[in-house]
């Protein structure tokens, strides 16, 4: 995404939306609909909007199948994917129904693909077909396994580009989106809340923050419970040689592990054409650690202080070493996913992009799964939008709305 011009925040608004996220700018967008004529600014710090998840995801529409039948996270992906899919066409952004597969390669995992075809009929995934050894060879030629899940419905999109066609919505309706404005905390006052930021302080009716993987420190700031704490897990990805993408025609990915379920490299064909394979995860010590290394020593300080980080890494050290040889060798990454490809060489791939998961951790070390948003004074924090946020933003924003409007 460019670089956007400055342009200064205003000193008043009804409502301030921290963070120009896909999660905020929809929260943005859903505010404007509902209260046509209000004054809104969304504040995002970086110089451009997305920069962050947003922009350094697997840019996979979800399909709802993984998520417990009756929770939010089941809800909001069910009825974000739809919502999204139907915006995209009505914005003309490409967003491609390719479908993908859940492959078990071991008898071990199919008692978990029978819980998670269990899930994705109970959260009325369309579509949704089991298959044997042959049933996968027809969808996808090199891949193996002895039994998958099929959902025709995933997809995939660039949510840098919805994130953009947000903000312009918001801009239609009114609304100022400011790039390159920290917000540095919250400050109450009779009848209405301080967003103080570099260029002074904007007073707000309401503020609503959607800060990614900075979330907590703005709401504790701000009042809210110091539980949970956001640790950063970098994830890394390589990419297929050109020649060698007609590997994989869609979507490849593992039966995942129920206690850790964002480990387990997929291979995934963007909306570029370009196939990904990963990402690793790997807690690191800092919240924007892209590169592999990069140190922050607040962030670092907060991983280390937080007594969930110690229980986390008690109870999973055995999986973290294994992240970290994926993390470290190209050679073990690519053997972990030849279980699905086996025609997949260390030499068909090239270094991919990375992105950082701003993942909530309990203080027992329990990795919070579904959707956590905070109240305090004239003001919402989402402290966890782990994925599927960015499929579920045009559903987990009017849920966000609907909690504003009742602390209003
Ligand atoms: C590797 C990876 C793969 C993923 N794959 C998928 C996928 O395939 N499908 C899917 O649905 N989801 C996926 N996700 C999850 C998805 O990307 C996120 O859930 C989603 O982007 C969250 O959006 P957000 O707006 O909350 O966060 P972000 O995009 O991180 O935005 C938060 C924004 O807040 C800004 N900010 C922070 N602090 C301040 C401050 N003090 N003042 C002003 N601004 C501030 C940041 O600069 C940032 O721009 C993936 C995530 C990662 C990391």
């Amino acid at each position: 995404m460019p670089e956007r011009a400055t342009i200064q925040p205003p000193p008043t608004a009804d409502f301030v939306v921290i963070g120009g996220g896909i999660l905020g700018l929809a929260v943005a967008r859903e505010l404007l609909a509902r209260h046509p004529g209000a004054s809104l600014c969304v504040l995002e710090r970086e110089g451009r909007l997305a920069a962050h998840q947003t922009s350094h995801s697997s840019g996979v529409i979800h399909s709802g199948i993984y998520y417990e039948p009756g929770s939010l996270k089941a809800r909001l992906c069910v009825e974000g994917s739809r919502l999204l899919y139907d915006y995209c066409d009505e914005a003309g952004i490409e967003a491609i129904r390719n479908g993908k597969l859940i492959i078990a390669t071991e008898e071990s995992e199919l008692l978990r693909l029978d819980e998670l075809e269990r899930r994705g009929r109970a959260n009325q995934v369309p579509g949704l077909r089991r298959l044997g050894a042959d049933g996968i060879a027809e969808i996808e030629p090199h891949a193996r396994g002895i039994a998958a899940l099929h959902s025709p419905v995933t997809g995939v999109v660039d949510f840098a580009r919805v994130a953009a066609a947000f903000a312009a919505d918001v801009e239609t309706a009114g609304g100022a989106v400011v790039t390159g404005c920290e917000v540095v905390g919250l400050t109450r006052r009779a009848g209405s809340v301080a967003v103080r930021h570099g260029s002074g302080a904007t007073q707000a009716g309401f503020a609503i923050g959607c800060a990614g993987a900075w979330s907590d420190r703005l709401a504790v700031a701000a009042g809210a419970p110091a539980d949970p704490r956001i640790v950063p897990f970098r994830g890394a990805y390589l990419r297929l040689r050109p020649e060698r993408r007609e590997l994989v025609r869609a979507s490849i990915y593992p039966v995942p592990d129920p206690v850790l379920p964002f480990l387990g490299g997929h291979l995934t064909r963007g909306i570029d054409g370009e196939v990904l394979l990963g990402p690793s995860a790997l807690l690191v010590g800092a919240r924007d650690g892209y590169r592999l290394g990069r140190i922050r020593w607040s962030d670092l300080r907060s991983n280390l202080a937080w007594p969930g980080t110690w229980r986390l890494v008690g109870r999973h050290w055995r999986t973290g070493l294994g992240e970290l040889r994926h993390a470290a060798s190209r050679r073990t990454f690519i053997a972990a996913l030849r279980r699905f490809v086996p025609e997949l060489d260390p030499g068909d791939v090239l270094p991919g992009p990375s992105g950082v998961r701003a993942q909530a951790l309990d203080r027992h070390g329990r990795l919070v799964d579904d959707f956590v948003v905070h109240r305090t004074e004239r003001a919402l924090h989402v402290r966890n939008a782990p994925s599927p946020a960015a499929t579920s933003s045009l559903a987990l924003a009017k849920l966000i709305a609907d909690q504003a409007e009742e602390l209003l």
